[in-house]
């Protein structure tokens, strides 16, 4: 079977130019680019007043990712990073697109765009509708359209036939009152972008330790004896996160990463806010560099183990935490017979290390004690995605390495309240307490039959078993695999429905209807009958803290996430015990119900005004491991990678560029990979390329293989990288169709943009 894309942009190359790697990250080319950027796009006066309201104890969050801001002290200048300045860029942009756009632009017409062009048009300033058969969006009032969405739904034979997807920008309280509508309306079709990202991450943590969430403060970082950075580029995707890293290496604390491609945020850091640095060699991050192939991590971490082993069998209490695992651990005994059943010899040549590299670590692992392991989405994305976190548990367990200062699990979250919005109920798989709470808070009969996470909503819509979806910001036909896949599940639906800040391909890939809904952007004030409300969003430490908008809104036209939620709810749901308008008037009445049937949020409404917010309970953190199974923290067993590759096959990895956030596209650079004005690109190692017989910047299509399945993207062009033999990688979304849809992590089910089998065609001139 052989799939040809056509929903993504069209094959236009936009000018390659490939410049020097830099030595260093950050430091005042960032500032230059984020200033650039707010130039563009806000204006420079507008533009530093909002920056310095942003990350600050009475400002906005930033809705980039969900890096933690300082409990104590913020930097009284600059508490964001190049990327959060991007993002409030984009946001508060001054270009806007009216219904004169729309009027003038087809879908068919705005479809050639590029994702970056699409996301450069602007704010979207009112509802717009697309009526069936129709290439031209036009405006509608609020009401028509929750009229539309209401008619819609009630027309579906069961509840179980809509799909209400969740990306992670939505603040607490829209989320709260959005898993309410959807379960009073009598369905658990929850997805969202967790399912894509950490979602291996939460189901890994939850067996081993009894919490989905990390473990560990940010403070934590600075009482560090080792950091560990996993398949995680931080430079890029949580910039900040290297202020935190630079602080544990002047405390003395030591470093390690551990990923295919050498990030010159995990190289060396100059710190922008320094500027006697700015001029100097800036400061080494990682100790220790280990390039592991694509994959590789189960087998290096198991190494690990059986070295870790093998130095505790040759002098006892040397490695291992007796009291610790005594006390507090389950499953030790497997777990040390399982590692005997493995050879070195097997496991070495999955990493695409030498031993001796490994050995290395080893010993940093041995001689600390208080040991932070850090990863992202190059551990969640594979088949055996949460046996890779399962398998860096175990190292930390058996060094007692949890649940102290200094010590723990850091899963570093992409969006901003991504974790918040799981901890408001955003989640297909409900627990019974918290839908028991629901019950009881709300006088209504929740829905108990789990519903679609992402990969399975999309198959609902594609075989036709869902008929609506209705998705609460990101933008899902660019963010999700298998993009042809996904187009024709989304155009089989009958209305599709975007509650949106900006102009994105998932309102031109729609449903026989659509609507665009626009909503408040995170920098807007919001007011509503009470006066001027603002939200709250739950950082990757688990901190609750509010956001309160700075800006006049673009459009007197936009509402607010909450506002459009009780909109649909109030005009869908003919007999709701909610008063959704009174909940909407006053945001502290969202809180109160958010408190009365969530653990963890008592006096929310006193304590989300505390300056810089509240930490919500984590058992983990507080060397408690009695939620899980056992009542205690459980070592697992977990499987290598499994994959073979031919000879002329590849493992592809999709990435982010430095001018991106998830679909995002603020800019066609990515100056810490030098490569600029250009996405499509894929980095080949120079002995592969020869072996092909590539050229640098040759034209190639790439083909994926998945059972009998081959899906391809063409006109790429090849970079030579500093990346491991049969390993190469992409950026997305312009790679996601070569990801099948069935090729997902085991129990997590995340779609494995992390591994795609793929070949590459030299494109003949
Ligand atoms: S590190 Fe993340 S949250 Fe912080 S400013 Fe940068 S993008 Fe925003």
């Amino acid at each position: 079977m052989f799939k040809k894309t056509d929903a993504q942009p069209p094959e236009k190359l936009t000018g390659i130019e490939l410049s020097e790697i830099p030595e260093t990250s950050v430091g005042p080319k960032a500032i230059k680019s984020a200033l650039s950027h707010i130039q563009k796009e806000t204006g420079m006066a507008r533009g530093i007043s909002l920056l310095k309201k942003m990350n600050q104890k009475d400002g906005f969050d930033c809705p980039g990712c969900a890096w933690p801001d300082p409990d104590e002290k913020r930097a009284f200048l600059a508490e964001y990073c190049e990327n959060g300045a991007k993002a409030i860029a984009e946001e508060a942009t001054k270009n806007l697109i009216t219904p004169l756009f729309f009027s003038t632009y087809s879908v068919e017409k705005l479809g050639k765009l590029s994702d970056y062009e699409l996301g450069k048009k602007g704010r979207i300033t009112n509802p717009m509708y697309l009526p069936e058969g129709s290439q031209y969006y036009k405006e509608i009032t609020w009401q028509e359209a929750f009229k539309i969405v209401a008619d819609e739904l009630n027309s579906l034979n069961s509840p179980d036939e809509a799909i209400f997807y969740t990306s992670g920008r939505t603040s607490n309280e829209a989320a709260f009152l959005y898993q309410l509508f959807v379960r009073q309306f009598g369905t658990n079709n929850l997805p969202d972008c967790s399912n894509m990202c950490h979602e291996s991450s939460g189901v890994a943590l939850t067996e081993t330790l009894g919490i989905g969430k990390g473990s560990v403060t940010l403070d934590d970082f600075n009482h560090a004896d080792l950091v560990m950075v996993i398949g995680q580029n931080p430079g890029t995707n949580h910039p900040r996160m290297l202020s935190a890293l630079s602080e544990t290496k002047k405390n003395g604390g030591k470093i390690i990463s551990i990923n295919p491609l050498p990030e010159v945020g995990l190289k060396n850091f100059t710190d922008p806010q320094k500027p006697l640095q700015w001029f100097g060699k800036g400061q080494d991050i990682t100790d220790l560099f280990l390039q592991v192939k694509i994959n590789g991590d189960v087998a290096l971490l198991k190494i690990i183990l059986k070295l870790m082993k093998e130095r505790e069998e040759k002098n006892p209490g040397s490695v291992f935490n007796h009291q610790f695992i005594n006390e507090k651990t389950n499953g030790i005994e497997k777990l040390l017979d399982d590692l005997d059943t493995y050879t070195i010899a097997y496991l070495l040549p999955q990493t695409g290390l030498k031993l001796s590299e490994i050995e290395k670590a080893v010993d940093l692992i041995v001689n600390n004690k208080n040991i932070i392991i850090c990863w992202a989405m190059g551990l969640t994305q594979h088949k055996n995605a949460v046996d890779n976190i399962r398998e860096l548990v175990n190292i930390l367990l058996l060094k007692g390495s949890i649940g102290k200062k200094g010590a723990g699990t850091c899963p570093v979250r992409g969006h901003s309240n991504v974790q918040g919005d799981r901890t408001m109920g955003i989640w297909e798989k409900p627990k019974h307490e918290f839908l028991d709470a629901l019950e009881n808070e709300f006088n209504f009969k929740a829905p108990r039959k789990h519903g679609y996470d992402v990969v399975n909503a999309i198959e609902a819509m594609y075989d036709k078993k869902a008929k609506v979806f209705f998705g609460m910001g990101g933008n899902f036909i660019s963010a999700t695999p298998d993009t042809e896949y996904t187009a024709k599940a989304l155009r089989n639906c009958n209305l599709t429905v975007h509650v949106s800040t900006k102009l994105n391909r998932s309102h031109l890939v729609h449903g026989k209807k659509a609507l665009i809904l626009p909503c408040l952007g995170r920098s807007e004030q919001d007011f509503q009958v009470s006066g001027e409300q603002f939200v709250s969003v739950e950082n990757s430490m688990g901190v609750v803290h509010s956001s309160k908008g700075h800006l006049k809104p673009c459009s007197e036209k936009l509402l607010s996430e909450v506002t459009i939620v009780a909109g649909v709810a109030k005009t869908t749901l003919k007999h709701s015990s909610v008063n959704w308008v009174e909940l909407v008037s006053n945001y502290d009445l969202i809180r109160d119900k958010i408190e009365a049937t969530i653990p963890g949020f008592e006096n929310y409404n006193e304590r989300v005004r505390q300056k810089g917010g509240f930490y919500l309970p984590n058992n983990a953190r507080d060397n408690n491991f009695t939620p899980t199974t056992t009542g205690k923290a459980n070592f697992s067993i977990n499987k290598p990678s499994e994959i073979e590759l031919e000879d002329n096959q590849y493992l592809m990895m999709t990435i982010r560029t430095h001018d991106q956030y998830n679909t995002t596209i603020y800019g066609l650079n990515d100056r810490y990979r030098g490569v600029l004005n250009e996405r499509r690109v894929i980095f080949m190692n120079k002995e592969d390329m020869a072996k092909e017989g590539l050229e640098k910047l040759d034209l190639v299509n790439i083909y994926s293989h998945f059972k009998d399945e081959v899906r391809i993207v063409s006109g790429f062009l090849v970079v030579p990288y500093d990346i491991p033999k049969q390993c190469t990688a992409t950026y997305f979304p312009e790679a996601n169709a070569l990801v099948p849809i069935k090729s997902k992590a085991d129990i997590s089910n995340t779609p494995t943009s992390k591994t795609v089998i793929v070949t590459v065609k030299k494109v003949k001139k």
